[in-house]
């Protein structure tokens, strides 16, 4: 059997220019420019090129970006200054703080520091806790895990019931998208560094979701035939063939993956377009509230 490939990059084409179509019709009629705020703090190169990717991406769909650069000696107090700065600023609707900050920030902090109408990225206490939470509903759901359902529902998956299997705890990956996967009425396992027999527990799922950052990890015989296989992992490998010396794969071993999978997502060109994709959704959410609360006061 050889899996539907689920292609990320035409989806996340489809949500970019849903986006593009809806900041064109709401600037028509006369309402803000969605904007976003990134800030980057420190000179990590991953970070700045995945600042730049953003940016770009959001002047393709008629969002304004603001880019704001800190030295990595800036202070707690300087970044959650320009966070509360950002925050009052009412041509900003989202507020993007590229992750990991350098040694020494509290990111927890920082992060709780944003509010959380301009949370984009989901990563606000309250945000997370709303969505760990039954019956209520976050503002903002972090990107990479919202675009992995969008993936999945693109790809015909049925959640009701299915069992879902999530490998990965983190707060960005992990965590979120098994709360998702939840909401959705999935059944939920949730696996980790200390689980034991990941195989067997991966064969039960009927819906698979790789976020360890261990490449190729994931092998033919631990996925049940015709299960959906979402792999967020970005891992180098070694190879002479390139010029770079190194290819880019995921945390599922594709080639023979895809032959037992019902369907599968390729790396790159799977979840990875859908990150920024999911963060243009947002900050025009981010915008749309601001009309909302605009609506609000004018009526109270
Ligand atoms: P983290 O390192 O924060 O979390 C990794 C998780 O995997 C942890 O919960 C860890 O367990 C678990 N884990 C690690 N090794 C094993 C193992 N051998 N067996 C079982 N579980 C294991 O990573 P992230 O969640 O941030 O990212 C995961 C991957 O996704 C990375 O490759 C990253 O580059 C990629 N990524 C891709 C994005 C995209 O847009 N495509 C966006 C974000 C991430 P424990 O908690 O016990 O330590």
């Amino acid at each position: 059997m050889t899996a539907h490939l689920i292609d990320g990059a035409a989806i996340a084409a489809k949500v970019r220019a849903e986006v593009a179509g809806l900041v064109a019709q709401r600037v028509a009629a006369g309402k803000s420019i969605p904007g976003l705020a990134t800030v980057l703090v420190g000179d990590n190169a991953a970070s700045q090129t995945y600042v730049r990717s953003k940016r770009k991406a959001s002047a393709e769909v008629g969002i304004e970006s603001f880019g704001h650069e800190l030295s990595k000696t800036a202070t707690q107090r300087e970044v959650e200054e320009l966070v509360v700065q950002l925050n009052a600023d009412r041509r900003v609707h989202g507020i993007l703080v590229q992750l990991p900050l350098p040694g020494g920030l509290d990111e927890e902090k920082v992060l709780a520091a944003i509010s959380l109408e301009k949370d984009v990225d989901g990563f606000h206490p309250i945000n997370v806790g709303r969505l760990a939470m039954k019956g209520r509903r976050p503002l903002f759901v972090p990107c990479t895990p919202a675009g992995c359902l969008v993936l999945l529902e693109e790809a015909g998956a049925q959640f009701r019931g299915a069992q879902a299997v999530v490998l990965g705890r983190s707060n960005i990956v992990g965590l979120p998208a098994a709360m998702l996967l939840l909401h959705r009425d999935a059944t939920v396992t949730i696996c980790h560094s200390r689980s034991r027999d990941l195989p067997a527990i991966c064969r039960s799922a009927d819906i698979l979701i790789a976020a360890v950052g261990r490449a190729q990890m994931v092998r033919a015989d631990w996925v049940k035939p015709g299960a959906f296989v979402i792999d967020v992992g970005i891992n180098r490998i070694e190879d002479a063939a390139r010029k770079s010396g190194y290819r880019l794969v995921g945390d599922v071993a594709f080639d023979e993956v895809k032959e037992v999978a019902g369907a599968i997502t390729p790396v790159p060109g799977g979840v990875g377009p859908m990150t920024i994709a999911m963060l243009l959704r947002n900050t025009l959410r981010g915008a749309e509230l601001a009309d909302e609360r605009a609506v609000a006061l004018a009526a109270s």
